[in-house]
């Protein structure tokens, strides 16, 4: 590999991929030839490989600037495992660590640092001048642009990065830019005529669903019902409050679910704790508030619940973008209710930028509400266009239909003129339903001419119809007088019958398959593959413990499944397994392999034999010893002895130079010679006074086997 190593042998031998993804190989090229460059690739689409892998071909160092703590341990941790030398630099180490690895540094021991933007200031600017730097990545580049959603002041200093290495290639890289934020960060750190790579932001292994005003019981027993039929599998849920999310995960802990929560009010200790529970597997179901994910690098993140509406689309989908990175199926739920939208819009009142802020959340609603593929709004919405339906939305799996609404939106309309246009939508039902609550009795609704005239529908559907109502603009929702609802003009001519209109029928199809019916889609190939799964997650997790990394580090789920699946008997098989590259397939390789053979054995599945040879070639190219080799197989040393003399003399192997020296093979020679003896060793080793081992005698013979000299 020496001469030729290229950017394909690094992908494979550190991070056990066969290819790269679109877009990767090209940005990569483009850094090595010191171009700079910004790329725009979704959550879990494959960025950090962009710089990492130029990092292994550089002379030098490479730095990652990256905004939260827990990325960098995590990321440094992933690199480590996979045999590659990285540190971080933070707040969290004490003067002596940041020392000790400044050191490292200057002896060019690390490829990779990591650095919080703090640490970018003028003192640690001054020591990281002297080292030798090959290349700067900036992660979640956005953060450096008030234009982008999650602007951070510190980020604003990275600008000096450019000044400081003008001639040094840098590459910045996000998951959310629009068009303003990506000039933005272009400008700000000082990009010399850069290249601009944006990867599609489709993720087609999410599935997207949206379920509007199902009431909080209903919905904790939702909740419930869908993590308890994905057992092992962990997932985030959102919610817009702090309260909320203890609130959620109280109720989740009540019905036996495994849950932690999470939001910038607790301590920092508690927050860790928290997060590395969930990172580890500790705890499956994690209840945070948005402050939560962006330090998350956990690629089996199976589900994300919204439990609210989130502000703007760039949230919401950076959000579910966390789950799923290891590209398997993931689900995603948004619930969310109009005292959401309420709530917001009081946020939104009282911040800044107010106008782009409402502007945002009503598309965000619109997102909601819409009756067309969502994935072709939300690709549409960063500026992508979906050819075909995506079959993995609500709106896909379940048609809506349309109905004639005039008289159902007429009867709601006069019950709002009737009632003085002074109520919201839960009084405006209360009317249209007959409900003879104090408040409505008091106010003298129970007398008007529409009290009752819509008791036939449901709470929750009339919900659903009168924001469909607010969205096609019939109503409005006035929200400088106390968020009361006005029949707006166009709402106006429709009640006076001047046209029809149609609604979208509510669907009452059940949203998640029963249990009995999920058996039955899996046959029992895919059962004995599921099996296998949930039992080398078990020795994946005794790994994890023992080197104290999150599971995923050790193989992710992508991974995991495909060993799963494949079943491999042999270390061979295994090096084929994507994401298991030759430090991994050292590391864990034997152990995996042995652990699938007794578990097919104790199910009675008959395993194919594997190829004694080609086994000990596969361990021999990915560095094993010859005692090594013995050892993890359980097989004599003399025995793999014997493999390399048939492998050499078979030319899979083309020198024995690292086993036997020629004034070795001179000794064998003059005893063959002497014996006549050109197949059996014991007369040669007694010949040669038991000075020469066997295996040596072997190798020895094979080497004059294949020179013709026997
Ligand atoms: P991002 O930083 O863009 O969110 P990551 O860099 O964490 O994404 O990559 C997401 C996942 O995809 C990781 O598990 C990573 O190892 C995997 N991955 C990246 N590149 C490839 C590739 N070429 N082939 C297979 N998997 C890849
Ligand atoms: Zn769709």
């Amino acid at each position: 590999m020496q001469a030729t190593i290229n950017p394909q042998d690094i992908l494979k031998k550190h991070f056990g991929y066969e290819q790269f993804r679109p877009l990767q190989a090209r940005i990569i090229d483009e850094v090595l030839n010191n171009k700079d460059t910004l790329v725009l690739m979704p959550t879990g689409g494959g960025k950090s490989v962009c710089f990492q892998v130029p990092a292994m071909l550089l002379p030098g160092i490479t730095l990652v600037i990256s905004p939260l703590i827990a990325l960098m341990k995590d990321q440094v941790g992933a690199l480590k495992a996979n045999g590659i030398s990285a540190a971080f630099l933070n707040s969290s180490l004490d003067n002596k660590e940041a020392e000790a690895i400044v050191q490292q540094c200057y002896r060019n021991e690390i490829k990779l640092l990591y650095l919080s933007p703090e640490r970018l200031n003028a003192t640690m600017t001054g020591l990281l001048t002297k080292l030798p730097v090959s290349l700067i990545a900036i992660d979640e580049a956005h953060c450096i642009s008030q234009w982008g959603h999650d602007f951070r002041p510190e980020y604003t200093k990275l600008g000096s990065l450019k000044k400081q290495w003008p001639k040094i290639p840098l590459i910045a890289l996000t998951a959310t830019a629009d068009k303003i934020t990506r000039k933005d960060i272009i400008t700000q750190l000082g990009l010399v005529e850069p290249n601009v790579f944006v990867a599609s932001f489709d993720r087609p292994n999410l599935s997207i669903e949206v379920k509007f005003g199902i009431k909080k019981k209903k919905r904790i027993e939702e909740v419930v019902h869908f993590i308890k039929e994905r057992k092992n599998e962990s997932g985030i849920i959102y919610c817009l409050s702090r309260a909320g999310t203890e609130e959620i995960c109280a109720d989740l802990k009540q019905a036996g679910v495994d849950a932690a929560f999470y939001h910038a009010g607790m301590g920092s200790e508690q927050r860790n704790k928290a997060q590395e529970d969930f990172i580890n597997d500790r705890v499956k179901v994690i209840c945070a508030t948005v402050a939560f994910g962006m330090g998350i690098d956990k690629s089996n993140v199976r589900f994300v619940i919204h439990n609210n509406l989130p502000k703007n689309i760039e949230g919401y989908y950076q959000e579910i973008g966390r789950a799923g990175r290891d590209g398997l199926p993931s689900e995603t739920i948004l619930y969310y209710s109009i005292g959401d939208v309420i709530m917001l819009r009081k946020f939104i009142d009282e911040s800044g930028q107010k106008e782009l802020n409402q502007e945002k959340l009503n598309r965000m609603q619109q997102f909601s509400e819409a009756n067309i593929c969502r994935r072709k709004i939300l690709l549409a919405y960063f500026g992508e266009t979906l050819q075909n339906d995506c079959n993995n939305c609500d709106v896909c799996k379940h048609p809506r239909a349309n109905f004639d609404g005039t008289t159902m939106i007429q009867k709601a309309l006069s019950a709002l003129i009737r009632t003085g246009e002074k109520i919201g939508f839960n009084m405006l039902i209360d009317v249209l339903r007959g409900s003879h609550k104090k408040e409505i009795i008091e106010a003298g609704f129970d007398k008007i001419k529409t009290f009752g005239a819509g008791n036939e529908i449901s709470f929750s559907d009339w919900q659903q119809y009168l924001l469909q109502m607010l969205n096609l603009g019939l109503i409005e929702m006035a929200y400088d007088d106390g968020y009361s609802l006005k029949v707006s003009e166009f709402g106006k001519d429709l009640l006076y019958g001047k046209r029809q209109f149609d609604l979208v029928a509510l669907e009452s199809a059940p949203v998640y398959i029963p249990s009995q019916k999920r058996d039955l889609l899996t046959s029992n190939t895919t059962d004995l593959t599921d099996k296998l799964f949930d039992y080398l997650r078990g020795i994946r997790r005794e790994f994890a413990e023992k080197e104290n990394v999150p599971a995923y580090v050790i193989f992710s789920d992508a991974t995991l499944k495909e060993i799963a699946q494949r079943k491999p008997i042999a270390i061979s098989d295994m090096i084929h397994i994507n994401g298991v590259g030759e430090f991994k397939l050292h590391k864990y390789g034997n152990r995996f392999v042995k652990e699938i053979k007794q578990w097919l054995r104790s199910k009675d599945v008959r395993a194919p034999k594997a190829d004694t040879y080609k086994e000990t070639m596969t361990l021999l190219n990915a560095g094993y010893s010859v005692e090594d080799i013995a050892l993890t197989r359980q097989l004599q040393v003399t025995s793999i002895y014997s493999h390399i003399a048939y492998l050499y003399k078979n030319n899979s192997i083309e020198s024995l130079d690292s086993y036997i020296n020629e004034s070795e093979i001179d000794r064998i020679r003059k005893a063959v010679k002497e014996t006549g003896e050109t197949k059996i060793i014991t007369p040669l080793f007694v010949h040669l006074r038991e000075e020469v081992p066997f295996h040596m005698i072997r190798l020895g013979l094979a080497f004059m086997e294949k020179a013709g000299e026997i």
